[in-house]
């Protein structure tokens, strides 16, 4: 007998399991049941759909149910609910919606890819006809059907992560003036506050208006319009309103099943992807894994894990032994012309689980600056103070960001020290590059900060120096007008320190900084060399005026 797999959920995770099985057993019987219309459509290219960038519809269908079922010899059937698993039985019961039946249906191994719904936060008025959510294709035919029917002059989008920010710069291109309200400080929760603040600064440019720091507490209807109130007081009226303020996994079949949950309500599965009961796999944004940086359970709610863990699902499912070993959380999302990238851990993170690391911020061009066009990108490593060994990173700025944080992810999960970055061999040609990559700049200059080479204070530091600090502004004078500088620095151009070092005293430390950190380096070296206390400020003068808002004057 052939055996039989059924699959629940029909997009990412649950197509990709469908399409590997089928190709690793010509014999199994695979049926898939979606509750939607569709199958394996991209919920990525929602936000641009909205937006109008993606004119078509049907480009979302990445396939369609019957060229899947031709290709695949799989049974696939929309619209169809999974409302109960029998593990005892092994059998799933499934509801119809389009025919109204129900009916059960065995099976001998079962994948779960049920994914994650938007949360709905419990405050009045969320169920207004004007507050929407983005996870499907008739959710962003509502908001397109909004937009294009009732030409909406303003919007509130609730929440800045990624789908948020998506949706500001896709209502922004409809000429929808946009409100983002975000209850933490910072847009963007995996960034740190500095790498966040350059992508806040690029939104208040596009004339976003930004409201940090605070979050929705009422809804209600004036006038045939939308006010929004928020938890400090202040009030928004509006036409239109998407929350994206974060996403639950749908629990409730592995949960009523009486399968292993984890804390915060994933399903457990363990390095082959199985769940408490061995006959059941789960994938996707209903599972937690394992974090590889912080060595912990950890749900990673993107597409590339998903699909990846579907493949070894299916293999397992099917008698082999293929291992997950856990993800990094590398992901990226485009903000108008800036893109913004991060993988592995972040300050926030490393601090919470007590990991001792050390940062350092370099702001590179994304190719050799002889060559027109070259794109300033700010890059953040974390790496371990004693080994080097990469924790994390973040970057933003413009063309070639995505490469560089591919290379940094993969350097992560194969467990590299800052110390290889600066060996990495990168594809260099003046359109693309520079003979130094900003990777391997990053690199040199982590493993310069490990090996004792430069010691660096931060941002966050400057205002709050202690006794006998002084700080040393190193750039030109006409950088100082354009820029602005930091209030109490004294001002010695790094050509005319060596020349000067007699005015210094032994007794001072000395915080030396420039625009980006390569002059504060060298002003570093001649410091220390000639019998002086110095530290650079890490990523100069741009990280230090991004992170604050802006020039200091
Ligand atoms: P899903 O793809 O959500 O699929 C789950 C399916 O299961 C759903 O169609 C649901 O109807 C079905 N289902 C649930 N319960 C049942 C049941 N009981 N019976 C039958 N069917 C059921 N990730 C990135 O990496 N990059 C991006 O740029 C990105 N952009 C995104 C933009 C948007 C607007 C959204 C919503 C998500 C985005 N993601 C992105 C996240 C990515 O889409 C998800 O991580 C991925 O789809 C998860 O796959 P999944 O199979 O777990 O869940």
């Amino acid at each position: 007998m052939s055996m039989k797999l059924v699959i629940i959920g029909g997009v990412a995770g649950g197509a990709t399991a469908a399409a590997r099985a089928r190709r690793v057993s010509e014999d199994a019987r695979i049926i898939l049941f979606e509750r939607g219309e569709f199958i394996s459509f991209a919920n990525c290219g929602l936000p641009y759909y909205v937006g109008g960038s993606i004119p078509e519809r049907g480009r979302l269908l990445v396939t369609t149910a019957a060229a899947f079922q031709s290709r695949y010899r799989i049974d696939i059937r929309t619209f169809s609910e999974v409302l109960s698993i029998d593990r005892a039985r092994k059998t799933v019961t499934v509801r119809n919606h389009a025919s109204k039946e129900t009916y059960t249906e065995t099976y001998d191994k079962l994948i779960l890819s049920p994914g994650a719904s938007p949360i709905m936060p419990p405050v009045p008025g969320i169920d207004h006809a004007k507050v929407f959510t983005l996870r499907t294709i008739p959710d962003a035919d509502r908001i397109k059907a909004c937009i294009d029917r009732e030409r909406p002059s303003s919007a509130v989008v609730v929440g800045g992560g990624f789908i948020g920010l998506e949706m500001v710069e896709n209502l922004i291109e409809r000429g929808i003036k946009t409100t983002l309200l975000e209850k933490l400080p910072q847009v963007l929760p995996p960034f740190d506050a500095e790498m966040a603040a350059i992508v806040q600064s690029a939104l208040r440019d596009k004339g976003v208006e930004l409201l940090l720091g605070q979050g929705l507490s009422a809804l209600s209807e004036q006038d045939n319009r939308l006010r929004v109130a928020t938890d400090s007081g202040g009030e928004i009226v509006c036409d239109m309103l998407i929350l994206s303020v974060g996403i639950r996994p749908e629990n409730a079949l592995a949960k009523t099943a009486g399968l292993e949950l984890c804390p915060a309500g994933h399903i457990q599965v363990d390095a082959s992807l199985r769940t408490s009961d061995p006959d059941i796999f789960a994938v996707g944004d209903a599972v937690c894994t394992h974090d590889l940086v912080l060595g912990i359970p950890t749900a990673t709610a993107l597409a590339g894990p998903a699909n990846k863990q579907a493949r070894i699902a299916a293999d397992n499912a099917l008698g082999r032994a293929e291992v997950f070993r856990g993800t990094v959380g590398t992901a990226v999302v485009k903000v108008f012309d800036l893109t913004a990238a991060s993988t592995g851990a972040n300050e926030k993170t490393l601090s919470e689980h007590k990991i001792p690391y050390l940062a350092s911020c370099t702001h590179s061009g994304s190719h050799a600056s002889y060559y027109p066009g070259a794109e300033p990108m700010a890059i953040k490593l974390l790496f371990a103070p004693d080994t080097g060994k990469l924790l994390g990173a973040q970057i933003v700025g413009g063309a070639g960001v995505d490469k560089r944080i591919d290379v940094l992810a993969t350097a992560i999960k194969a467990g590299m020290r800052a110390a290889d970055l600066e060996e990495l061999e990168l594809a260099y040609a003046p359109p693309y590059s520079s003979a130094k990559d900003p990777v391997n700049v990053a690199g040199y200059v982590a493993n310069n900060i490990v090996k004792g080479d430069m010691q660096i204070v931060t941002w966050r530091e400057i205002d709050n120096l202690p006794e006998g600090h002084v700080l040393i502004d190193l750039r030109e004078q006409k950088e100082l007008d354009m820029a602005g500088f930091i209030k109490g620095a004294l001002h010695i151009p790094l050509n005319s320190l060596r020349d000067r070092l007699s005015e210094l005293d032994r007794d001072k430390t000395y915080v030396v900084y420039c625009a980006v950190g390569l002059r504060g380096y060298i002003a570093y070296r001649i410091l220390v060399q000639h019998g002086y206390k110095a530290k650079n400020l890490s990523g100069g003068y741009t990280t230090y005026s991004l992170a604050r808002g802006g020039p200091a004057r």
